[in-house]
């Protein structure tokens, strides 16, 4: 791998012995950024994740283990929010990383030192609170994922499933930043309009009665452009600093009747939720994977999208999985089950494309924007990655092992993303919980 350093070596451990358990999400390899607050009640200041526990940055800065451009890190992120960290760019995280990763490891030149200090910048996550990583000034939403754009599309416009203009150009609606969360928030029931029942007749007013999620990765914009000047595909990757999960909610009655000819509005600004951890760019380098091949059928990329290295190593692969826990599978004690598992693989655009065509016509980029993906739907039928898709427009619902089925969700469900990359050589590094639970 040409872009892997010592921060992504499997034989480092850490003395934050969960760290070095295999299932953690969050072994030495990974230290994702975000933003926490002492059992709530604290300002929001910036961490990162180590095992089952969080390094408070600003914490280690103030005793003097951060230097150089890691201390410029951690002071950029004082603030509460990671939107002027991510304005420096790449440079000072990888330092950051660096950094951290020594403070870190089992074997560091200064570990006694640092574990004794153990109580003051090491709290245990399950003590914490998380918050928005940034804030979000902008966010917006691609359609990258074919297969989603393709059993979407036939359900939603059979006559029309994929548009004509999907394989040249990545398609996006501007969404709503206002309403972005991060994990764990509820999110409840938007009321609006539904469709009229029979053609000519006159929708309906009230709760929706198809509520949905879209399983989504999104990714946040560090540096920022000036208006009118674009951002080329070569430098794209400069100008993403790291990836989460991503639920986009979606209501689909009242999606199908508004959405003709501006696209979506109320079916999708109610609630978007992230998970709180932005794993780096750096951290997923051993998990880069080419651009999704095109068939020889399909046109190549006009060129203001087409870069060799992109196509070489612009996908990520990363393995995701939609869990599913029911109001009563949670009185009953029962734990979540998972109803569909998808790859980030299958994007049709990589995420350097999307920053780039959405730059392209002059549209200013501001650091700690967010940009989702499109819902992540695989090829095959358990690779369907919304219940729009999974269950075929509410015809063929999903049964539960206690005997429920859902077509869409009920009030009550819970919807929990988690993300996982694994390589042969390198150690798995995962992206935490993307959670929310449906209330009326
Ligand atoms: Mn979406």
């Amino acid at each position: 791998m040409k872009n892997t350093d010592e921060t992504h070596d499997p034989a480092r451990k850490s003395w934050v012995e969960t760290a070095n358990h295999s299932a953690s999400d969050f072994p030495i390899q990974n230290l994702p950024l975000g933003i926490f607050s002492y059992n709530g009640t604290t300002a929001p200041r910036f961490g990162i994740a180590i095992g089952d526990c969080i390094l408070d940055v600003a914490a280690a800065a103030d005793i003097g283990l951060l230097t150089g451009l890691a201390a410029e890190a951690a002071d950029a992120a004082r603030d509460g929010t990671l939107n002027r960290l991510f304005a420096l760019g790449r440079a000072p995280l990888r330092e950051l990383r660096k950094q951290v990763a020594m403070l870190l490891d089992r074997d560091g030149p200064a570990r006694d030192r640092i574990e004794s200090l153990r109580s003051q910048i090491l709290p245990e996550m399950s003590a914490c609170r998380m918050h928005l990583p940034t804030a979000v000034g902008n966010y917006t939403d691609f359609y990258a994922g074919i297969h989603h754009a393709i059993a979407a599309g036939s359900l939603l416009t059979p006559e029309n499933p994929l548009p004509a203009n999907y394989k040249w150009v990545p398609i996006a609606y501007h969404g709503r930043a206002s309403s972005v969360r991060a994990s764990g928030n509820a999110v409840r029931r938007p009321m609006g309009q539904r469709p009229p029942l029979a053609a000519g007749g006159s929708p309906s007013y009230g709760p929706c009665e198809r509520l949905d999620f879209e399983l989504e990765m999104g990714f946040y914009v560090g540096p920022g452009n000036a208006q009118g000047e674009p951002i080329s595909i070569t430098d794209a990757s400069k100008h993403i600093v790291g990836f989460s999960l991503l639920n986009d909610w979606s209501a689909r009655d009242i999606q199908r009747w508004e959405m003709f000819p501006l696209g979506p509005f109320l079916a999708k600004n109610f609630a978007t939720t992230v998970s709180p951890w932005v794993v780096t760019a750096d951290a997923l380098e051993p998990f880069r994977v080419p651009a999704m091949a095109r068939p020889d059928s399909d046109p190549q990329p006009l060129n203001y999208l087409l870069d060799e290295t992109d196509q070489r190593q612009g996908g990520i692969d990363v393995s995701l999985s939609v869990q599913i826990c029911t109001g009563e599978m949670l009185a009953q004690g029962s734990a979540p089950v998972e109803i569909l598992e998808s790859n980030a693989m299958h994007l049709y655009w990589t995420s350097a494309q999307m920053l780039t065509h959405h730059a392209s016509g002059g549209c200013n980029l501001v650091p700690g924007d967010l940009i989702g993906t499109g819902t992540i739907s695989g090829p095959k039928p358990s690779q369907l990655s919304s219940m729009l898709e999974l269950t075929f427009g509410g015809t063929k619902p999903v049964a539960l092992p206690n005997g429920e089925q859902r077509a869409f969700l009920q009030d009550g469900d819970e919807i929990t993303f988690s993300g996982k990359c694994h390589r042969e050589g390198f150690v798995s590094i995962g992206f935490g919980t993307c959670s929310g639970r449906i209330t009326r």
